[in-house]
């Protein structure tokens, strides 16, 4: 399984350890985007300020849970182009009396009754044709590394999770969210060998990623990318 949440534990920020000078008697902690911002006395031995900041997790998983989902991910149209399964594409818009959507070139043209890319029944539109154009592609993709790896779940089921990735289940089943087809190809590939991996080793031990190491050997690089990117697949 591999989270993408920025709630969950691995994708917490790394901690700035400030030590006051001054004779500052608290700790206080402070969530921001790059870092939890930990303020201590001077002379504060490290185990008690670790305590503390284990003791608030939950609070500050928290406050990063509001913090990313206040901030509003634009979709990537709005800025005319989308890149999915690493084709990218200018987006187009015409007014017209039916709905359509045109592929010409690199162009993805959308069409339909409103006066706009930005109109909401517009917007509604194009993420159901994206959803599932990734949703295929994530499919292909899935079926290509069955072939190369040889490992075949029992069950492939593309999806739009809120807190993962994707999932292995202890029967074989695999879940992928479409949503990687927007991501580097090379993102996308260490995700799915990573749930494949999961039908030898259903856990994170070192001989999965032993596995995973064997035909993605570097995947700390694309789990970096989804620790820093992988929030704005999402609008
Ligand atoms: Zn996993």
């Amino acid at each position: 399984m591999i989270d993408h949440n920025p709630v969950l534990p691995s994708d917490i920020p790394p901690l700035r350890v400030i030590r006051s000078a001054k004779r500052h008697r608290t700790i206080s902690i402070r969530v921001e985007d790059d870092a939890i911002v930990v303020r201590i006395p001077a002379t504060l031995p490290d185990h008690v300020w670790k305590t503390e900041v284990r003791r608030r997790q939950h609070w500050i998983m928290n406050m990063l849970r509001q913090m990313r989902t206040s901030r509003t991910t634009q979709p990537p149209w709005t800025q005319r182009s989308l890149t999915l399964g690493g084709d990218t594409r200018h987006v187009a818009f015409s007014q017209a009396e039916q709905w359509y959507v045109r592929r010409t070139g690199t162009t993805l043209e959308f069409g339909g009754p409103v006066p706009a890319l930005d109109a909401p029944a517009m917007q509604r539109f194009i993420r159901r044709v994206i959803s599932d154009e990734a949703s295929r592609w994530m499919q292909d993709r899935v079926s290509d590394w069955v072939a190369q790896t040889g490992l075949a779940p029992s069950a492939v089921r593309i999806a739009d999770p809120k807190s993962r990735w994707g999932s292995c289940s202890p029967k074989g089943r695999i879940m992928l969210s479409w949503r990687l087809a927007l991501a580097p190809v090379a993102v996308a590939d260490y995700v799915v060998v990573h749930e494949l991996c999961h039908l030898l080793e259903l856990n994170h031990s070192p001989r999965f990623w032993a596995h995973v190491a064997r035909w993605i050997p570097d995947h700390r690089h694309h789990r970096h990318w989804l620790r820093q990117h992988g929030h704005s697949l999402f609008w």
